[in-house]
């Protein structure tokens, strides 16, 4: 117990110290400095596996939202290089961060094995995350037009929602496989985390890695499904601007106010699912 308030502190000291050099580089906007705070003490509470993954999303991410950043600016893919905002901040991190720490609620009353099992949630739910981002970031580098993931004849422009490119989905991929080797390690590593040590590394590893892969095809085919279709009258590319070649563009299908958050919090609810049918499967 008294290990585990000396870690708390320790994360608090680097949460704060993270937090000045994170609104230094623009990985967040000054404004969502309250939720980003918010958001890493409930990562960091859930214990030191959990709190690794969190930051590895978080180095990760921002170093590839930084990647093309020329490219990306000159042809207005990524507004996230100017900092991700509080809606932003919250849909990623909220989540999993709210069910880390009822894992670590469970475990203090005594709940062990129910605390066990729930674990890799969240750890799941980070995966989605950071495939997600590695996808859109690493994905708009990608030289050809991406395509509708579910109708691959439509080719769309770099950046809207529910499209996929070869290269984004090697990159969504990586993201989820990196998320589910640090949960693996962690688990190891670390002598404070609440997981079982009998379950397997290995095992770890693929559940995270599965959990995080199918909530990211879900982020997408959501995406797809329920953000707003445009097409430009005169040229026909298929976009999400109410503005294309000069002219006003037509609705085709979605909702205009299904925002690409909305979709990240349904897609992590999924690789939590996900994660819970594999857990009960295989643990
Ligand atoms: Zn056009």
């Amino acid at each position: 117990m008294i290990s585990y308030l000396v870690y708390i502190c320790l994360s608090l000291v680097l949460i704060l110290g993270l937090l000045k050099k994170s609104i230094d580089l623009n990985v967040i906007r000054r404004d969502a400095t309250r939720e980003a705070v918010l958001v890493s003490i409930l990562n960091s509470i859930a214990g030191p596996g959990q709190f690794l993954s969190y930051l590895t999303f978080v180095g990760t991410s921002s170093f590839f939202t930084r990647l093309g950043r020329e490219y990306k600016m000159s042809r207005l893919l990524s507004k996230d290089i100017y900092g991700r905002d509080r809606l932003q901040v919250v849909a990623v991190g909220l989540l999993p961060g709210a069910i880390g720490s009822i894992c670590i609620i469970l475990y203090i009353i005594g709940l062990r094995d129910t605390a066990s099992k729930l674990l890799l949630i969240p750890l799941a739910m980070i995966a989605t995350s950071n495939a997600d981002t590695w996808a859109s970031e690493i994905g708009v580098l990608y030289k050809g037009k991406p395509r509708l993931i579910l109708k691959p004849r439509l080719k769309v422009e770099p950046g809207t929602s529910g499209a996929v490119s070869p290269l984004g989905i090697v990159a969504s991929l990586g993201g989820a496989a990196t998320i589910a080797c640090v949960s693996a390690l962690a688990t190891r590593l670390t002598e404070y985390v609440l997981c079982d040590p009998n379950y397997s590394m290995q095992i770890i590893f693929m559940i995270v890695l599965v959990s995080g892969f199918v909530g990211e095809v879900s982020d997408s085919i959501f995406g797809y499904v329920l953000q707003e279709k445009r097409r430009c009258r005169i040229c026909g590319t298929i976009c999400e601007h109410e503005y294309h070649c000069g002219e006003p563009t037509e609705h085709l299908w979605g909702i205009k106010s299904i925002k690409g958050e909305h979709v990240n919090m349904m897609a992590q609810a999924i690789s939590g699912l996900t994660c819970l049918i594999l857990t009960s499967l295989l643990l």
